[in-house]
């Protein structure tokens, strides 16, 4: 007998016969004699739905009522699923993060888990009930309904494995795996049976959505034996693990690209000590993350500052300098949205040269311009025009030896 946590996306919980299907998974692993908690997703496009509709009441509105309207999905897939569960037989028990309790800091909208108090998940599987609890919110050190970001329910069932000492959490989605690249745009990707936490940390950071960033940080840290699996197909999906498991590591393990960044350039600045000090308080204290940087210096005591941000905070970011011209002095900004950032990512690279000019090479061959580089030990990442997105993924994947024959 295990104990495991089972989560199901958007699409897995996206009508009532897929509903009814995700109870049978569940019912079969409870008859089995396991322990069960199942996390839910809101069905697929509600949350889109319900932001929208926060957008329309009002372009800046109150991030703690934000909360309380997208947190609604996800209450009525547990209540559907309970009484799926309850009909075939399966005591089950709808769990809202506030009842659980999931508490949570008060970053509304994005916020991180604190502390999951387990002793009612505990009393729930000491009865031989089947706990169904919502994800991607939980409650704030004010009381109020707090979320945890886009994709955050992968994230509640990890953090809820961790908190009850769940043998596994299974990760059930729309694709049986993780891939060396999203499926839906190279049909030649690959599923891996496993990969390392630091791979799937990076990849997730760098834009590939099959799991929450930090769901995977969770992960690493607390140990959690996470599997991502198909909701459709019974069959194996891709395990993550610690390092030690993987026999062969490849230099390059997979392909990330992500299309919600923006480019802005400072043009004209003084060049000397201070300049980029003061081109980035204001983005700080308008609590814009940047991502990349560059500064290329002209030789008339002159350069320019070009950074990366989140396509959604491009405008707030133009107008904090903007507001700010007297103090950070420049000549003029430049800004675009429409640019994608396309990682390769492998530990494998720590001990290989030449990863970095094959990327490049690439992209050259193509014809794709390259506008920002960042690096670390285990990833390269560029900026190119968002129109070469799949162009540039597939090149790379054909050219890291990726494809599936
Ligand atoms: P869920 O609603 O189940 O949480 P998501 O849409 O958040 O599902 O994540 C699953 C999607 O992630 C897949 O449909 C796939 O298009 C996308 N994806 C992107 N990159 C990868 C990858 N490398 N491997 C698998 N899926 C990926
Ligand atoms: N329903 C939320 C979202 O769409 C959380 C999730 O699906 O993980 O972002
Ligand atoms: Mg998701």
């Amino acid at each position: 007998m295990a104990r495991l946590v089972k989560k199901f996306g958007g699409t897995s919980v996206g009508d009532i016969d897929r509903i009814r299907s995700v109870a049978r998974r569940v019912k079969k692993a409870f008859e089995e004699g396991h322990e069960v908690a199942v996390v839910l997703s809101a069905m697929s496009g509600t949350t889109n739905q319900l932001v929208g509709y926060a957008r329309e009441a009002a372009a800046l509105h109150d991030a703690r009522e934000y909360d309380t309207i997208v947190a609604a999905g996800e209450q009525i897939t547990i209540g559907l699923l309970s009484i799926c569960l309850q009909e075939m037989g399966v005591p089950a028990r709808s769990f809202l993060g506030w009842q659980v309790p999931i508490r949570t800091n008060d970053m509304h909208g994005a916020a991180r888990i604190a502390e999951i108090e387990p002793e009612n998940l505990e009393k729930c599987f000491k009865d031989g009930r089947v706990a169904v609890i919502a994800g991607f919110q939980g409650i704030g050190p004010d009381n109020r309904i707090a979320t945890l970001g886009r994709g955050g329910s992968d994230t509640s069932a990890v953090a809820i494995a961790a908190a009850v000492k769940a043998d596994r959490c299974d990760i059930y989605t729309d694709v049986d795996g993780v891939y060396t690249t999203d499926p839906r745009i190279v049909p030649k990707a690959r599923k891996m049976d496993k990969i390392t936490y630091e791979e799937m940390l990076e990849m997730a950071s760098l834009g590939t959505k099959v799991l929450q960033t930090r769901s995977v940080a969770l992960a690493m840290k607390h140990g959690v034996r996470t599997q991502v699996l198909s909701s459709f197909e019974d069959k194996p999906g891709t395990l993550v693990v610690g390092e030690d498991e993987i026999v062969e590591q490849e230099v390059v393990s997979g392909i990330a690209y992500s299309r919600g960044e923006a480019k802005i350039t400072v043009v004209g600045l003084k060049d000397r000590p201070g300049t980029v000090s003061h081109v980035f308080a204001p983005l700080a204290k308008a609590n814009i993350n940047i991502d990349m940087i560059v500064q290329s210096a002209a030789d008339d005591n002159r350069t320019d500052v070009t950074f990366t941000v989140p396509e959604d905070d491009m405008l707030r970011a133009v107008k904090a300098l903007e507001e700010r011209r007297d103090e950070v002095r420049f000549d003029h900004l430049l800004h675009d949205g429409s640019v994608a950032k396309i990682s390769v990512v492998g530990v494998g690279m720590r001990s290989h040269a030449g990863v970095a000019q094959k990327m490049f090479d690439t992209l050259a061959d193509k014809g794709i311009n390259v506008q920002v580089i960042s690096t670390s030990e285990i990833k390269v990442s560029v900026v190119i025009d968002d129109e070469y997105t799949e162009l540039a993924v597939r090149a790379l994947h054909t050219a890291y030896d990726l494809d599936v024959d």
